[in-house]
């Protein structure tokens, strides 16, 4: 027997899921603003240690404002982000300092560190975001993020991407989901606050394989999960084989995906925050349709979907969250 509808979501602010944004004004005082950078980094899968093309759906256009293709300095990247994040969100309360291209734990920590200070240097910069690849956290890299952590607001922002071996094989990841759990044990070990990157819609991937998944995440100590749709970007593998042979690649339709976000939700602790539910990439870059969706209409969509599949997070969640050892 299904658990009957609790009826009062009162722990997700009269939502059905555990919105991010809510919980970090609760703990921050109010919403916080990614600034994106790019400091310069690679990644194993593009500069020959693992591969040299990349996981097979990855152009870091897709998801790279305009101004940081055209600016190398860092604390000049964050002036340009945060005075275009005053204009889009002015009851912002301040701004993170966004690691988001490629790897960015892939380096020598000397030089690691250097990058991260530039950015905690700006005056407008209250702490940081760091994205990266659950390959690239050795044990010295996570030693000094802990550190880190006791000085400034601090996100690690791990790309799981799928859970399942044979979907991260065909698409070329270059790591295993076990290779997932111990980067997330580990970094959790240490208190760091860990958001794990789900991507929906990849090759391989059921409706199986992700509430299988959905299960194994829940026993991992995450604290918030990103959701992104597979969108088919120029200049991949993926938007090759697609080109060539379009029904290699079935998408999901915009239904199909938040049915599929509920699939996992349901499986997940109530206390994991979601912190995003979708993307928007510029259409210069994509190759599949446009679902016309902004970002805050994947919320509005999610909710009335939630609404009337009568479900919530975590509403399958039976398991205990594993703690980081
Ligand atoms: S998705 Fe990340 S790991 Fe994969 S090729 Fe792109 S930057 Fe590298």
């Amino acid at each position: 027997m299904p658990p009957e509808n609790p009826g009062n979501f009162e722990q997700f602010n009269g939502r059905r899921y555990n919105a991010y944004n809510d919980w970090v004004k609760r703990a921050h005082g109010g919403r916080w603003q990614k600034v994106s950078i790019d400091a310069g980094f690679t990644c194993p899968n593009r500069d020959g240690s693992l591969g040299i093309g990349g996981c097979s759906f990855c152009n870091n256009d897709g998801f790279t404002p305009s101004y940081l293709r055209e600016e190398r300095e860092i604390a000049t990247q964050i002036d340009t982000g945060i005075t275009f994040m005053r204009r889009r969100y002015p009851d912002s309360k301040g701004f993170l300092a966004y690691f988001q291209s490629y790897s960015n734990t892939y380096d020598e920590l000397a030089r690691l560190k250097s990058r991260y200070d530039i950015a905690l240097a700006h005056p407008g910069i209250s702490g940081i975001v760091i994205g990266t690849r659950p390959d690239c956290l050795p044990e010295a890299t996570l030693d000094y993020l802990a550190e880190l952590s006791t000085q400034t607001m601090l996100e690690l922002e791990i790309g799981i991407e799928s859970c399942n071996d044979d979907v991260l094989r065909e698409c070329l990841r270059g790591h295993d989901f076990a290779c997932t759990q111990d980067a997330i044990r580990r970094a959790a070990r240490r208190g760091l606050f860990i958001t794990g990157h789900l991507l929906l819609g990849l090759p391989l991937e059921t409706a199986q394989s992700l509430v299988d998944g959905a299960k194994a995440l829940a026993l991992l100590p995450l604290d918030a999960l990103k959701f992104h749709q597979l969108q088919i970007l120029r200049g991949t593998r993926l938007a090759n084989r697609y080109r060539a042979a379009p029904e290699s690649v079935p998408l999901l339709n915009p239904e199909s995906y938040l049915d599929a976000v509920i699939d996992v939700l349901e499986q997940l602790p109530p206390d994991i925050k979601i912190q995003r539910l979708g993307s928007e990439v510029p259409p210069a870059v994509r190759v599949s349709p446009d679902w016309g969706m902004r970002l805050a209409k994947f919320q509005a969509c999610l909710e009335e979907r939630l609404h009337t599949r009568d479900t919530w997070q975590g509403r399958y969640f039976a398991g205990q969250a594993q703690p980081g050892n």
